[in-house]
């Protein structure tokens, strides 16, 4: 059984213009401490994902139909209550701006001492040294001083480092890193990075890290799910992804990558812009920036289909092998 198995999940907008769909028909599954890579540009539907998995959805979204399991057990039809116990204990958030996580008047040790209590029946005395504990795993300097200190007397790469070790201090299953470090300095991102993936390894816990850049997933996730429009449209180990994307919209976004530029050549980027909620094409929702499309991408969308390195739902990838099919059994 998949520690995460997530079904066909549906999720919807009610707005005063009518009924919008933001996810179609999301299925898939994590295993115990695997890593896993959600990728796709702004408003693909990467962070409703991330956020419908633990029912976070803020109104007037909410999930519409399909079903979330973890460790067998339905998620989508706990109580807020029962939820509240699977957030932060079995699932852990990490959000890209530290401070939607941090409270700012308290202190960074009184959070933590907190955020155990609030899942444990532990001893205050216990709690802290649990929290040192992680602290000093994610190699804070001087755990003991910023166990003291408030948010804001941390520089931001150590205030996401502060929020990697709250994530981590219930033990959870999954944590689910939403461009956690997009708001950083790029010379710490890839060190948060580093740290995010090791401390999984160590934990044994298994991490949904959401991203726009594709450029990063090789690091750290073993398979990559990409997005558009609220579907994925292609899935699979992350190596084969990066060295062969089969769908189009992969291939756009790998050749944007700044790494694939000649230097002085001017970036490549994918011509159009991602369809809002409310105006999602027919068809394939990527025809109207595709240089592959025909007439049937407007009609219907593509069913999903193996390509012999990844899952991808594309009618030219479907044609293609189609066609190999025919000569192999000339
Ligand atoms: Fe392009 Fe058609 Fe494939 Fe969509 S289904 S990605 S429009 S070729």
């Amino acid at each position: 059984m998949a520690l995460l198995d997530v079904s066909n999940l549906n999720v919807c907008f009610g707005l005063k213009s009518g009924l919008v769909k933001a996810l179609y028909d999301v299925s898939f599954r994590l295993e115990r401490g695997e890593r896993i890579a959600l990728v796709g540009e702004s408003g693909a539907g990467k962070s409703i994902l991330g956020f419908s998995i633990v029912n976070l959805i803020s109104k007037p979204g909410f999930i519409e139909s399909g079903s979330i399991k973890l460790d067998g057990k339905e998620l989508t039809s706990l109580s807020n209550r029962q939820l509240r116990h699977v957030r932060g204990k079995r699932i852990a958030m990490i959000f890209q701006d530290p401070m939607m996580t941090l409270n700012p008047v308290i202190s960074v040790g009184i959070q933590m001492v907190e955020a155990i209590r609030s899942h444990t029946p532990m001893s205050k005395k216990d709690a802290k040294k649990i929290a040192l504990d992680r602290l000093a795993q994610v190699q804070i300097p001087s755990p003991e001083l910023r166990f003291e200190q408030y948010p804001h007397e941390l520089s931001g790469g150590m205030r996401q480092r502060v929020i990697i070790a709250v994530a981590m201090i219930l033990n959870p299953d999954i944590i689910i890193a939403d461009e956690p470090t997009t708001a950083l300095d790029v010379t710490i991102q890839a060190e948060i990075l580093e740290l995010l993936k090791h401390m999984c390894e160590v934990c044994n816990v298994a991490l949904i890290l959401i991203t726009h850049d594709l450029g990063v997933v090789s690091r750290i996730a073993e398979r990559t799910m990409v997005m558009y429009a609220g579907r994925i449209v292609e899935e699979g180990p992350t190596l084969e992804i990066i060295n062969d994307p089969q769908h189009p919209y992969t291939q756009g976004l790998l050749s944007a990558l700044p790494q694939m530029a000649l230097p002085g050549q001017r970036l490549n980027q994918i011509e159009g812009s991602m369809p809002s909620l409310m105006n999602h094409p027919k068809g394939c929702a990527f025809h109207p920036r595709c240089k592959y499309a025909t007439e049937k991408c407007s009609n219907a969308q593509p069913n999903y289909i193996y390509s012999g390195i990844s899952t991808v739902a594309c009618y030219m990838v479907e044609d293609m092998l189609e066609e190999f099919s025919e000569y192999r059994d000339l």
